[in-house]
Formats: structure tokens, sequence, C-alpha cells
């Protein structure tokens, strides 16, 4: 997706802060946190939203889960918080699928 600004950050075409890396996903920080920790964690495929998932993407977002718990828990969090905004009236303004991961630290 050219336009797509958190695809340009998976691909390096854009800095970003990342806290995490792997085959599937990229986790990095929100440029205007909104807690004292605020973690943006993406699948590198570009999915426009949880509105426009298939059936053959429940596997990765069962790992999207996954992989925010262990960020969560290499940083030792004894909570924190997992939003997902859908479409303009959910509040997403970036328009490739990204699961915000926060807390009070
Ligand atoms: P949402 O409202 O769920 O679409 O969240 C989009 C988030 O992306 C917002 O919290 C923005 O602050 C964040 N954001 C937008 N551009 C960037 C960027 N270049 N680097 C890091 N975070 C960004
Ligand atoms: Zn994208």
């Amino acid at each position: 997706m050219e336009d797509c600004i958190f695809c340009k950050i998976v691909n390096k075409e854009i800095p970003s802060t990342t806290e995490y890396e792997d085959e599937q996903f990229l986790a990095f920080h929100d440029i205007h946190p909104k807690s004292p920790l605020h973690l943006l964690l993406v699948p590198k495929k570009h999915i426009h939203s949880v509105d426009h998932l298939e059936f053959q993407d429940r596997d990765l977002m069962g790992d999207l889960v996954l992989t925010a718990q262990k960020i969560a828990k290499g940083r030792g969090l004894r909570g924190y918080q997992l939003h997902i905004n859908v479409g303009r009236d959910g509040g997403q303004v970036v328009d490739h699928l990204h699961m915000h991961l926060q807390a009070n630290i």
C-alpha cells in the first residue's frame, strides 16, 4: 500500500522507535503517546481494519494478541490496556490495522 504510513514504517521508509520486530509484526512507540507507555503493534501485512479481516486472518490475530502479551511480559508489566479502533466512527485514524498497548508505568 503505497500511501499507508504504517506500511512505510514497516518498510523503514519513515523512522519509528522500534520496540519489537519479528516476521509478522512490528511494535513501535506512538508519536503522540496518551499514556506513559504507548506502543502500536501492527501486522506487517497491510490490513485496513478489523472490519476487513477475513477467515484466514484468524491465526494472525491470535498471534497479534500473544505478541502483545510477550512484549508486556518482556517489560515486566503487571497490567496494561490493549485496544483497537475500528473505522472513522470508532476512532481509527490510520487505515492499517493496529493494536494500542498502553500502560501507566
Ligand atoms: P488510531 O486512532 O487507532 O488510528 O491510532 C493511530 C495512532 O497512530 C495515533 O495514536 C497516532 O498518534 C499514531 N501515529 C500516527 N503517525 C505515527 C507515526 N509516524 N509514528 C508513530 N505513531 C504514529
Ligand atoms: Zn499499510
